[in-house]
């Protein structure tokens, strides 16, 4: 157990506020105890997902949960069940080595495991909740795991129980995903085709899938060991398709994807750089140059500046547009 130590090497915006308390852990017969202590509980994966805005008063909990084994398998399909403090892409990498399709899209996704159902992490028109089976929970006041099938996990847009109704409540101890050994692939989103055409890949592999998506990446995407960030700040808004034609009358070019019959889903990046944001820097944060949806801390920013100026980009979206942008980070 560590006092006062700054978080700052354990959040990707590279934010400098200490922990009150920090401890790391590294077996789940450590809940118990941790559970027994008094102060309010912080988990922390990777901490690519999160803004902290002030000092953290209570018990940083630092998952450091190791391990993955195959539970069952059949001849078409292996259930894999991981620790939570895995790292997200040792796992792809791992599948992508044994040939198992259904994580390969999500390549270099930063961060854990434990998180990966937490908001139901997605890229690349693949998301993760297609290949969990189960996720186990253990909660701080009954004192005992719990496992959420699929259906009980109430997976969303960027959303699961674990970021709403659980949130708070208890620590995701392990997730067990369905891999599939005869892949159906998935390559019409974004520049996938092109990138594996420019590798000269005739026939796509999940590992030559998986390779193309990285390549993507990291064209596009800042690295949070340069410039502090924590991907996509905002979630892509999704509109009623009346509001959508109105806007489109307006915005001709305004890019959309059809969700349902009804609603469109608008890429938040768009409406962020038509606002003049792309770019925008003062002192130490700003918005990245490539990328409008990605807000940047080049050095010694302050969470609460960053958490500022997301407000000042959901206002001005909310004026010109007339669509409230939602925060998908998680703000500490
Ligand atoms: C460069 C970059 C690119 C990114 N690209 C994508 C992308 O393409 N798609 C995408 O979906 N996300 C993306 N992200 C966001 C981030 O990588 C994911 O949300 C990731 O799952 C966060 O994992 P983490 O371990 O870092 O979580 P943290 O940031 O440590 O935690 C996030 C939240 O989850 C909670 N939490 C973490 N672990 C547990 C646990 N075991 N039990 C209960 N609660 C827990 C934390 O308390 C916190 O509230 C990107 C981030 C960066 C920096």
């Amino acid at each position: 157990m560590q006092h006062n130590l700054s978080l700052k090497p354990y959040n990707t915006f590279g934010i400098d506020v200490p922990a009150a308390w920090f401890t790391e852990l590294t077996n789940v017969s450590e809940l118990p105890g941790l559970t027994a202590l008094p102060q309010e509980k912080f988990i922390l994966g990777g901490g690519s997902n999160i803004l902290l805005t002030q000092p953290v008063s209570g018990l940083v909990i630092h998952n450091e949960l190791k391990g993955f084994a195959i539970e069952k398998e059949d001849n078409d399909h292996v259930w894999l069940r991981v620790a939570s403090g895995e790292m997200w892409h040792d796992i792809v990498l791992y599948a992508i080595n044994k040939g198992w399709g259904g994580i390969e899209n999500l390549a270099l996704i930063p961060g854990t495991v434990g998180a990966s159902p937490m908001q139901n992490i997605g890229a690349y028109g693949a998301e993760v909740k297609d290949v969990i089976e189960t996720v186990s929970f253990w909660y701080w006041k009954e004192r005992t795991i719990l496992t959420y099938n699929n259906r009980e996990c109430a997976f969303g847009y960027r959303d699961s129980i674990f970021k709403s109704e659980l949130k708070g409540k208890g620590f995701i101890t392990s997730v067990v995903y369905k891999l599939s050994k005869y892949p159906t692939y998935n390559i019409s989103y974004g520049a996938i085709q092109q990138e594996l055409e420019a590798m000269g890949v005739e026939e796509p592999s999940v590992k030559a899938i998986a390779y193309a998506v990285m390549s993507i990446r990291r064209s596009k995407l800042p690295d949070p060991a340069e410039i502090g960030n924590a991907g996509s700040f905002f979630k892509n808004p999704t509109i009623p398709l009346a509001q959508f034609q109105h806007l489109h009358d307006q915005y001709p070019k305004l890019p959309s994807y059809p969700v349902s019959d009804t609603l469109i889903k608008i890429p938040a990046g768009w409406l962020i750089e038509q606002c003049g944001w792309k770019g925008y820097r003062k002192g130490d944060m700003g918005v990245h140059a490539k990328q409008a949806l990605v807000l940047v801390n080049y050095a010694n920013a302050k969470g609460n500046e960053i958490w500022q100026l997301s407000g000042q980009i959901v206002d001005s979206v909310k004026q010109r547009f007339g669509i409230e942008l939602e925060r998908e980070v998680q703000v500490w």
